[in-house]
């Protein structure tokens, strides 16, 4: 299928032009959740998209599936009900980095803590883009934000460390920059039965790449190659050499956890009388 086709075929035609600023990576990320829907040849009426709040959670009125454009940090709730109404379908989350780890920061360990088949794809920039350029918990430390114009003092989540100890057992990161793995990673997360993690590393030129003085949105991309590692060749890094990169790729998988439809499913047959 070429781009055209899976335009016309996955996008709401009378939804577009966009909002997203040029050089902005949402569309490079939601254009590779399309592709893994494509690869896979998902029947369009057995994918859910359910988004937040924020500039990548646009996402979910461009895209013609089953949709919702939910509340600020409320995206996994109604993923959560929408999944555990329907177990058949495939429920993709899309969701920021504001978005999913600070309003919606208990709801993302709850739901990677319960397994429940989501696949949730966090678009993470950095910053708080829609709304100015506030710091997020993802804001990495000395960076500026308009909340943190001296420089942003906290710590920033390990979101892929957090997503595992929280109980995740399907976690992966890629960039913009490396967009045949972050759709290959998002096909993986939706035929993993439980709670996939995809972690995309993306930019925002406007709220972040201006405030950092990182350039333009090309120069942003090539910090992504030059500071994200394969998994393989990040785990015979010396710890000296992995300071300020990170590790893309599968980071952690784990079949066999009991998922949490099929848990409450039992849990209703048992009260229903059955064993
Ligand atoms: Fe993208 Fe940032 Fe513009 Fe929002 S403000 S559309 S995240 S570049």
């Amino acid at each position: 299928m070429n781009m055209e086709e899976m335009i016309n075929k996955y996008f709401r035609p009378g939804r577009l032009p966009h909002i997203w600023c040029p050089g902005c990576g949402n569309g490079v990320v939601s254009g590779c959740v399309v592709k893994a829907i494509a690869k896979l040849d998902l029947p369009k009426d057995d994918v859910a998209v359910i988004s937040g709040i924020g500039c990548s959670s646009r996402a979910s009125g461009y895209l013609d599936f089953n949709t919702v454009h939910s509340a600020h940090g409320r995206a996994i709730p109604f993923a959560t009900g929408v999944k555990l109404a329907d177990p058949k379908l495939n429920v993709i989350v899309l969701t920021g980095d504001g978005d999913a780890t600070a309003i919606g920061g208990n709801h993302f360990i709850h739901a990677c803590r319960r397994n429940i088949d989501l696949t949730v794809v966090v678009y993470n920039n950095s910053i708080y883009g829609m709304t100015g350029g506030q710091y997020s918990p993802m804001t990495p430390t000395g960076s500026k934000a308009t909340t943190a114009p001296y420089g942003m003092i906290e710590p920033d989540f390990n979101l892929t460390e957090l997503a595992r100890a929280a109980g995740a057992t399907f976690v992966a990161r890629a960039t913009t920059f490396h967009a045949q793995m972050l759709s290959d990673l998002i096909v993986k997360g939706i035929q993993h039965k439980g709670f996939s993690l995809i972690e995309a590393v993306s930019a925002c030129p406007i709220s972040f790449g201006r405030q950092n003085k990182m350039g333009g949105p090309a120069e942003m991309m090539m910090w992504q190659r030059d500071h994200a590692v394969p998994i393989a060749a990040w785990d015979k890094l010396p710890e000296e050499k992995k300071e300020g990169k990170f590790p893309i790729g599968v980071l952690y998988e784990v079949e066999g956890r009991k998922e949490y439809t099929e848990a409450y499913d039992e849990l209703i047959a048992m009260a229903q009388g059955g064993k």
